[in-house]
């Protein structure tokens, strides 16, 4: 019997779902109607109990939502998917007849050289136009790291094609395919030292294994014991009745998890297991463990590994100079790549990854370069900007703008006025006025006769910036009509539709609004000059080059309220001319934030209470849709009811949840903006760029599941009046209080501060993630401090500074990995 991981099979489905238009058809009888047993199933293999929470509560109501919330919930579902990379359930070792071939006879070396070579010169790329083709790189030896898996001794298609569920496709991806984690098997402890509660791995024999039916033949039970001389160990595993097919009597295994207590026994619950590997054990110390899939065993593929790195890492020629690794204290190629997947220390771990972190933001840094080398190169028509427009469009404006909007407004016209292209950051906290700052962009650009597009990552915000905007110019207007701005998002009906794709072709819409509905194919432009991409890390790159697309090298602004903390954003946005917005508008209060504990929440109540009398306004957010079995987590849908029949019965309160079809979500938004709610209850659907300026409380229910930037854009969305505001955080239990992340929110309103803080807690991971793949993954990200980013940046700009195409020959292996690096990017990475 062989099991498919839950989570590939749901990704599988959602994928033919996005494939076939969202259309419910992916599955027999609708999406919904696998749930119930997918969930089962889910959990037999354990699951993370939140994933399968997540999936169930957004995909139960499918089939009653329209095309764009479909849309928005398989991305983030697929998205989420990416973050969890599960081991798979165990499976049969398959291969076990076949593995134990000798790992590299001769003739099977002379194979792998004679397909390598073949496919060992220049990759074809799109990554860099122009000045970065590669030049020539015919004489260089190269390892091949693009040939097919196919080459590997042990690999035949049949495992080629498993092993892409892994995204493992070359030579080089294997290499590249570090450890999930080490196990570290000096560390093994006899049954007789066990301890409650730790985690740790045991050697063992099975002595005795059975199955039983458990809750009246609801579920089974897999119960073993487990022996080494010292002792009895009792292993369980709940409702995974495949076990007994793989696990024998008296089999030697290794079992890893947490010592549990039960009548006074020892046990361990659902532990990882695997059939003890005796080479591996006594050859590494310190063995590496991989990301699986279905009918790939970890022991296969750990021999695989070995014997692809034994083989390839001592042939790898390195591309960094001497030179470069003297100076960044750096141990050489072919040692990192075997170190780090068969370390003979933990230094020589460190090491590794210390390298191939330094690689990684070495070739993210070159391409950067690169890239912003190319963009100084294209040219567009200057905009003409009449002298006195600015005073124009600040008299225009309801309040005075801040000296940061002046200053970023002032370098946007810089921008426009010049021969090149604009490719400018626009980085503000939450709440600094970024979108009167877009807002004047587009006014330059429009008064001139040219088009704009705008586009935000949700519903929501497209329509609350089309209000705004169209409000704004609505005033007196020099700049252009309302009715030439309009707003397309996935709801739009047929006929506005029509209507627009018209008028944008025929050029009498002069501003298009809108989600990523604007980059659907039969949208054409007449003459795009200036596309604005607001929250934009919520795009992938894919999407924001086709948005330029749309134009002939438009100007672009992009703009984020992530603030990232230097060293990051000169590597990460280097291309990027940045504009930064360090400044609030004059007359904000700090938020007010406390940690409320969740016995307590009552005071939280009455400070709403108090707050709706004074004519303010509240949001509650959840951290869940709907409450599952067994779940703690409050959920938005009950306690939407709860807090409307026995907390505040007498008020107006909303509800706003992801699972809603677009047309509800904006009525709500709608209503909660001219008042009519006073109360918005939330999940994070709220989370970016709503602007509601008289809510003046933000409360967050399960506040300790929230990271700390969502937690800081929470509280953003208060304290946008001048009316003093307050941030309440509720964590789920008492024991929460003290979690760092509330305290860091308590201390500062700080952004920036705040981002250091996770910085040092999360590692860069989340902040180079912002960027968007467009690049090669960046797979040692956190374990980077900022000290070698800074570092490898600097040798980078040397490299870069002395031989930019890399022409010279010292540089052409480092030609070949740059290209390989960026060339998921396609060339543009706005
Ligand atoms: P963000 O940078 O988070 O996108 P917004 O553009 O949504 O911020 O602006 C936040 C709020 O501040 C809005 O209500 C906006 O009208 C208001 N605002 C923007 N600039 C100013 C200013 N200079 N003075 C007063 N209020 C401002
Ligand atoms: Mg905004």
């Amino acid at each position: 019997m062989v099991q498919i991981s839950a989570i590939d099979k749901i990704r599988k489905f959602l994928k033919l779902e996005s494939d076939r238009g969202f259309d419910n058809k992916a599955v027999l009888g609708g999406l919904n109607r696998v749930i119930p047993s997918w969930e089962a199933e889910a959990r037999s293999q354990r699951i993370d109990i939140n994933l399968i929470q997540e999936v169930v509560s957004r995909l139960n109501n499918y089939h009653l939502l329209d095309i764009q919330a479909r849309q928005e919930i398989i991305r983030y579902l697929l998205d989420l998917f990416i973050e969890y990379q599960p081991e798979s359930a165990e499976t049969p070792p398959v291969l076990e007849q076949n593995d134990d071939r000798v790992p590299h006879r001769p003739a099977n070396v002379d194979r792998i050289k004679k397909q390598t070579e073949v496919s060992s010169g220049p990759r074809q790329t799109d990554s860099f136009k122009g000045s970065h083709r590669p030049v020539n790189n015919q004489k260089q030896s190269t390892p091949g790291l693009d040939a097919p898996l196919t080459v590997i001794s042990g690999i035949g298609p049949g495992f080629a094609q498993k092993l892409t569920n892994l995204e493992l496709n070359t030579l080089g991806d294997l290499l590249y395919n570090f450890p999930r984690r080490y196990d570290d098997y000096s560390r093994l402890k006899p049954i007789n030292r066990l301890e409650y509660g730790e985690e740790i791995t045991v050697i063992g024999t099975v002595q005795s294994i059975q199955k039983r039916a458990i809750k009246g033949g609801t579920m089974q039970v897999v119960e073993a014991v487990l022996t080494d001389g010292t002792g009895f160990l009792r292993l369980s595993w709940f409702n995974q009745p495949w076990i007994i097919e793989q696990l024998k009597e008296k089999a030697h295994v290794v079992v890893s998890g947490k010592i549990d207590l039960y009548l006074g026994r020892l046990y361990m619950n659902s532990p990882e297991w695997e059939y003890l590997d005796k080479e591996q054990l006594h050859t590494n110390r310190i063995v590496p463990v991989y990301r699986l899939t279905a009918h790939i065993t970890q022991r296969w593929l750990r021999r695989i590994m070995h014997q692809t790195v034994h083989f390839w890492a001592p042939r790898m020629p390195d591309f960094l100079s001497s030179k470069t690794k003297e100076s960044a204290s750096l141990v050489n190629l072919s040692n990192a790549l075997e170190q780090i997947h068969f370390p003979e220390s933990d230094k020589s771990l460190k090491d590794a990854q210390y390298r191939l972190a330094f690689d990684e933001i070495f070739l993210l840094q070159l391409g950067v370069l690169g890239q912003k080398r190319t963009w100084d190169s294209v040219t567009t028509q200057p905009i003409s900007i009449p002298d006195d427009w600015q005073q124009q469009f600040e008299s225009l404006m309801p309040f005075v703008l801040t000296n940061a909007q002046k200053q970023a407004i002032q370098d946007i016209q810089g921008d426009l006025k010049s021969e090149h292209p604009m490719n400018r950051l626009l980085q503000g906290d939450v709440g600094s006025g970024k979108t009167a700052v877009a807002a004047a962009a587009i006014a330059m650009v429009i008064s001139q006769g040219s088009q704009a597009a705008l586009m935000a990552p949700t519903s929501i915000l497209a329509e609350q910036h089309y209000q705004n905007i169209k409000n704004l110019f609505a005033q007196a207007n020099p700049f252009t009509s309302a009715d030439s701005i309009r707003l397309l998002v996935g709801n739009t009906s047929e006929n506005d539709r029509n209507e627009i794709l018209t008028g944008l072709k025929e050029g009498n819409i002069s501003l298009l609004i809108g989600t990523h509905a604007l980059i659907e194919d039969p949208v054409i432009f007449k003459d795009l000059r200036l596309t604005i991409i607001d929250e934009q890390h919520r795009f992938g790159v894919a999407q924001r080059s086709a948005l330029r697309n749309k134009g002939q090298n438009p100007h672009l602004l992009v703009m984020t309220a992530t603030p990232i903390p230097r060293s990051l954003a000169l590597t990460v946005y280097g291309d990027l001319e940045l504009s930064l917005m360090d400044e609030m508008p004059a007359g904000r209060q700090p938020v007010e934030t406390h940690v409320v504990s969740p016995v307590s929440r009552e005071r939280a109540y009455e400070l709403v209470r108090t707050q709706v009398k004074n004519g303010r306004q509240a949001f509650i957010i959840y951290p869940l849709i709907e409450k599952g079995e067994r779940e703690e987590t409050k959920a938005a849908v009950d306690e939407h009811k709860k807090i409307q029949n026995d907390i505040f019965p007498d008020l107006q309160i909303g509800l706003l949840h992801g699972r809603m079809k677009a047309d509800d979500k904006d009525q709500v938004m709608e209503k909660f903006k001219d008042g009519s709610y006073q109360i918005l209850v939330s999940t994070s659907v709220v989370e970016v760029g709503v602007d509601v300026p008289n809510a003046t409380v933000m409360m967050i229910e399960g506040a300790n599941r929230f990271g700390l930037a969502q937690l800081h854009q929470f509280r953003g969305r208060v304290g946008r009046g001048s009316e003093k505001s307050f941030c309440l955080l509720i964590p789920e239990t008492e024991n929460s209080l003290e979690n760092e992340r509330l305290s860091a929110m308590v201390e500062t309103n700080d952004g920036f501060i705040l981002a250091e803080k996770d910085l040092q807690q999360r590692g860069p991971g989340d902040f180079l993630g912002t960027r968007q793949s467009g690049y090669g993954e960046l797979k040692m990200a956190n374990l980077m401090d900022v000290r070698l980013i800074e570092k490898a940046r600097l040798e980078a700009r040397k490299v870069f500074d002395e031989d930019p195409d890399f022409s010279q020959p010292e540089n052409s292996a480092l030609k070949l990995m740059v290209d390989r690096f960026w060339s998921f990017g396609k060339g543009d990475i706005s």
